[in-house]
């Protein structure tokens, strides 16, 4: 909206009133004045007023509705001299929020996660070869002058250092007027990747993979393909082509990485391939780090990221492609202000700024699976390992026919093969995704079990540190020695294992062996780098550890792989169970023969005929996915129906109960859509707060969004402590 005013000269001048988006859960952009002289367009990055703060946002798209008074309105404080956000991320910015039901300013605060970034970086103070010659030349000046020679502006003491001479040396040049100081731009966080730095020769199916993956990627327009093969086939390999022809084509590449903090291996993969490593994008990065990055990726000078799911919403100045490895991990899922799937919106910001998007998994989810069956992902298959790694040979162990012995869980039948495994000097890895020593602690004489105050769950005892502990809260207290409820001492029982108990027993067993426990509670990630690569060198016999060790790694003498308890995802009732316990068993059993030696993988279940232990002991996916296929289909649930799921959550669970009821009520009828519920939610009180559920069925075509915000807004008012959260596709169900 323009407004004439007359000003003091009477002169009209024009007063131009655009839209912000702040970080704010404020459901629209807010109207700001543009000062005279002041140069913004959509996209560009502004510091605004708003209440006493100032705070960062984006000028966004569409007019001023004219709802306030413009003589209300305050003026944008600032712009920053930066890329403005380009059109299509604007887009997919409005896109995510549509979809999502989270107000705009929320998602669009995903883009400008660099709190500082926004101002250009200080130039830093160089030195330049004049055409000057040094008066008098020495051995010494000569090397300074040879180092500088190739045209590029060195530092003070960079240059000095090259030369393996004195900053004395050449400070005297420098008087003489052989170097002149210039200002320039600081150094990139990483040197640029060269397609072409050591290109591997793909054989037979690989070959054929990187042809049909290149032809979809080179046309450069929205795609999406699927590449799927066991573990160890060459899939990386085979994306690493398409990277190349992106960066050939000079555009930006993503990678998204489900655990970005562990997978240093992989950064130095990329380094082998492409001759620098990739910037890296995850929250462990220091600030400052994060800031470079952030401003690099914008300007272009980044050419390569590397990220975690958040990484999905930064602002690339030229964006060709994204690779999303291990499509099906359930880490892409942030369930948390703005619940989205990154793997899905990747897909969503490849078709609305027309590039090619590559999912990879070794097990993909049903989802992507059902897409390559209809075509509309192009599958592209890797039937085999490379070269002379072989399967590791899989097997159960029927627990009802091989107990362990008493007090243990380890039968003796697997026992026996880690024995023989660390007797010929390679690696066993047992595998219990469960941290601590015991899910359960219970005293024998009065039956109490103890219970977080705050959560519906138990503690669980953690023996290394002496505490017990709620694995949703994290309140802890220390191990009692006495009953709380009986007074009764030394009678408390550890129900069930954690890997810290299974330690226990590999050490009663194998004494002389060297152990080493992996589990995200006793090490930050700096440690687990430091102990998987000692892994991977050797230094270990015996690995015990929960989900962390199955992703991507790669122990060469890791030669058996023991399942301590195959069942344990399967308990709950969530009908994605089956599928991620697949998922997670095939990911760890593939940690076994990487390399030419003889492996083997051992599941110990109670139930052997369970269509998830057949799948992974025959290496038959196909009949797995089939089943879960046709099932999902009957049922009408994802993806041949819809589901968004209403956490209904308050202090009083009888106000968290009506409130869900209330909404229930509010409901408009919808042909094709009906709600379960409220029924308390699977963890039905977590922190103090008490939860219910309202899980929203719809047919595939349904308008999920409009209908649960026509039910909020038809519902009670949100007050005192009551939240209600929406999660549009929820990974459980
Ligand atoms: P995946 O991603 O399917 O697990 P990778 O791409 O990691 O498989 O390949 C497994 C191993 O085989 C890696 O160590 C990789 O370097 C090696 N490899 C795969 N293809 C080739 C090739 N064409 N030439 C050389 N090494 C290869
Ligand atoms: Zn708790």
């Amino acid at each position: 909206m323009t407004l004439d005013s007359t000003d003091l000269f009477g002169a009209v001048s024009e007063r131009r009133i655009v839209p912000v988006l702040v970080p704010m859960p404020a459901p629209k952009a807010y109207s700001y004045v543009v000062p005279h002289g002041m140069a913004v367009e959509p996209g560009s990055i502004v510091q605004v007023p708003l209440g006493p703060r100032l705070v960062v946002g984006v000028v966004w798209d569409g007019a001023d509705d004219g709802t306030v008074d413009p003589k209300k309105l305050k003026q944008i404080a600032k712009v920053f001299d930066c890329p403005p956000l380009a059109g299509d991320m604007r887009a997919f910015l409005d896109w995510v929020a549509a979809y999502t039901v989270t107000p705009p300013g929320l998602v669009a605060r995903m883009a400008l996660r660099a709190p500082t970034a926004f101002d250009p970086e200080p130039m830093v103070e160089a030195l330049r070869l004049t055409d000057q010659r040094p008066e008098r030349i020495t051995s010494a000046r000569e090397r300074v002058i040879a180092a500088a020679s190739d045209g590029f502006s060195w530092t003070r003491s960079g240059l000095a250092h090259a030369a393996g001479v004195s900053s004395s040396v050449v400070d005297g040049l420098t008087a003489q007027g052989v170097f002149e100081t210039v200002f320039m731009p600081p150094p990139p966080v990483v040197a640029p990747p060269d397609p072409d730095f050591a290109a591997p020769r793909l054989e037979g199916a690989q070959k054929a993979a990187a042809a049909d993956l290149l032809a979809a990627v080179e046309e450069g327009t929205f795609s999406v393909s699927l590449i799927d093969g066991i573990t160890g086939s060459g899939k990386t390999e085979v994306y690493f082509e398409a990277i190349a022809a992106t960066l050939r084509a000079g555009k930006q590449v993503l990678i998204l990485l489900p655990e970005i903090a562990l997978t240093a291996s992989f950064l130095e993969r990329f380094q082998d391939r492409f001759g620098a490593k990739p910037a890296e994008w995850h929250s462990d990065l220091a600030p400052r780090t994060r800031e470079k990055v952030w401003r690099q990726v914008t300007t272009g000078q980044v050419r390569v990221v590397a990220g975690a799911r958040s990484a999905l919403f930064l602002p690339f100045e030229d964006l060709g492609l994204i690779i999303v490895d291990e499509e099906h991990d359930p880490a892409y899922k942030q369930e948390d202000r703005v619940f989205y799937n990154a793997r899905d919106m990747a897909v969503v910001r490849g078709r609305i700024s027309g590039f090619p998007v590559v999912l990879v998994s070794a097990t993909p989810s049903v989802e992507s699976r059902v897409n390559g069956e209809v075509g509309r992902y192009r599958p592209i298959h890797l039937p085999t390992r490379f070269g002379d790694a072989a399967l590791p040979h899989l097997g159960v162990v029927d627990m009802r026919r091989h107990p362990p012995e008493r007090g243990g869980f380890l039968s003796p039948v697997l026992l026996n093969q880690v024995g023989k495994a660390i007797g010929r000097g390679e690696q066993a890895l047992l595998f219990l995704n469960r941290r601590g020593y015991a899910p359960l602690t219970l005293c024998r004489v009065c039956g109490h079990r103890f219970q977080c105050p705050d959560c519906s769950s138990w503690l669980v005892e953690h023996r290394f540190r002496g505490q017990i502990q709620c694995h949703h809260c994290g309140y802890s207290e220390r191990t009692p020695e006495a009953c709380p409820e009986c007074g009764t001492l030394d009678h408390l029982v550890a129900c069930g294992p954690g890997v810290e108990r299974i330690a226990e027993e590999v050490e009663r067993h194998f004494p002389e062996a060297r152990t080493i426990v992996l589990s995200s509670d006793l090490m930050g990630v700096k440690r687990l780098r430091l102990e998987l690569e000692a892994i991977a060198r050797g230094e270990a016999d015996i690995v015990i550890g929960t989900q962390l060790v199955a992703k991507g790694h790669n122990f060469p003498m890791m030669t058996l792989v023991g399942i301590v308890d195959a069942d344990l995802g399967l308990a709950n009732g969530d009908p994605r169970a089956a599928e991620r316990t697949f998922q997670l068993l095939s990911q760890v059993t593939g940690r076994a023969g990487r390399t030419g030696l003889k492996s083997l993988g051992l599941l110990q279940t109670y139930q052997p005929q369970h269509p998830v232990m057949q799948a992974i002991v025959s290496g038959d996916s196909d009949a797995f996915y089939e089943r879960e296929i046709n099932e999902r289909e009957r049922a009408a649930l994802p993806p041949f129906g819809r589901l968004a799921s209403i956490i209904i959550s308050a202090e009083s669970r009888n106000d968290a109960e009506s409130h869900a009821r209330g909404l229930r009520m509010a409901a408009p009828r919808v042909d094709g859509i009906s709600i379960l519920g409220p029924a308390e939610a699977p963890l039905a009180l977590i922190r103090g707060r008490h939860r219910f559920r309202l899980l929203v069925h719809g047919r595939r075509n349904s308008d999920m969004q409009a209908f649960v915000k026509a039910m909020i807004a038809g519902g009670p008012k949100e007050r005192g402590s009551i939240s209600v959260q929406l999660d549009i596709d929820p990974q459980s169900f």
